[in-house]
């Protein structure tokens, strides 16, 4: 019988495992070396803006090539030392949502899914947030029992009907102007329904926040 291992432990395995085995550039990978100075580069923040379904969205790097190989490293091989780069592009991003002066805006994450959850044991948006020195309402948003973001064979439309009704917003935010966070932006359902949950709670949804975004989503004006 295979033996299952808690998530926090598999964590900590993969970390030992890191340690010992040889490393390559989570970009390109180039031998020996956590991260090439190349790709470094490349994880340098060119924070853009879109409008998604009227909603603003500011991500900081384009997902594709090394970057989407480097976010994937962080986020499904558990680099996490990866933190380190990816923290302060997804700062840029925040820097320029929420310019000095802007009036007081809760930064809302959105939540993983239960499998995810259950397979990383760590949560990647708000390992995001902490590493890019901001602080975000973790909790807030929560999945509902039985609904699951494991939609991976359906096409956009269908994704966001399986989407709708995913969350639940659980404080009351009448009056609160609040900016969504996720870590990539792909179709942008997710962000739509995090939109709708938190109206739902009385929130003013102003923006939302995402470290990468598909360069098609990057794009998006409607
Ligand atoms: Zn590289």
């Amino acid at each position: 019988m295979p033996v299952v291992l808690p998530a926090a432990v598999a964590v900590a395995l993969r970390g030992a495992l890191a340690a010992v085995s040889p490393v390559s550039c989570a970009g390109c990978g180039a031998p020996d070396l956590e991260l090439c100075d190349g790709c470094r580069d490349l994880l340098r923040a060119r924070p853009v803006e879109a409008v998604h379904a009227g909603l603003r969205v500011v991500t900081a790097l384009r997902y594709e090539f090394e970057v989407r190989e480097a976010v994937l490293a962080f986020k499904q091989h558990g680099r996490l030392r990866l933190a380190a780069q990816l923290g302060p592009a997804l700062r840029a991003a925040v820097d320029l949502a929420l310019p000095q002066g802007a009036p007081p805006t809760a930064l809302v994450a959105v939540p993983p899914s239960p499998s995810g959850r259950r397979s990383r044991g760590w949560d990647p948006v708000t390992t995001l947030a902490r590493a890019a020195g901001v602080s975000a309402s973790v909790g807030v948003l929560v999945v509902r029992p039985g609904r699951s973001s494991a939609q991976k064979r359906l096409d956009r439309e269908q994704r966001a009907r399986a989407r709708e009704g995913s969350l639940r917003c659980r404080v009351d935010l009448t009056g609160r102007r609040v900016v969504v966070l996720d870590d990539v932006l792909t179709t942008g359902s997710t962000l739509q329904e995090a939109r709708r949950a938190l109206e739902e709670a009385g929130a003013e949804v102003v923006a939302a926040l995402c470290l990468a975004a598909t360069p098609l989503a990057a794009r998006a004006s409607s």
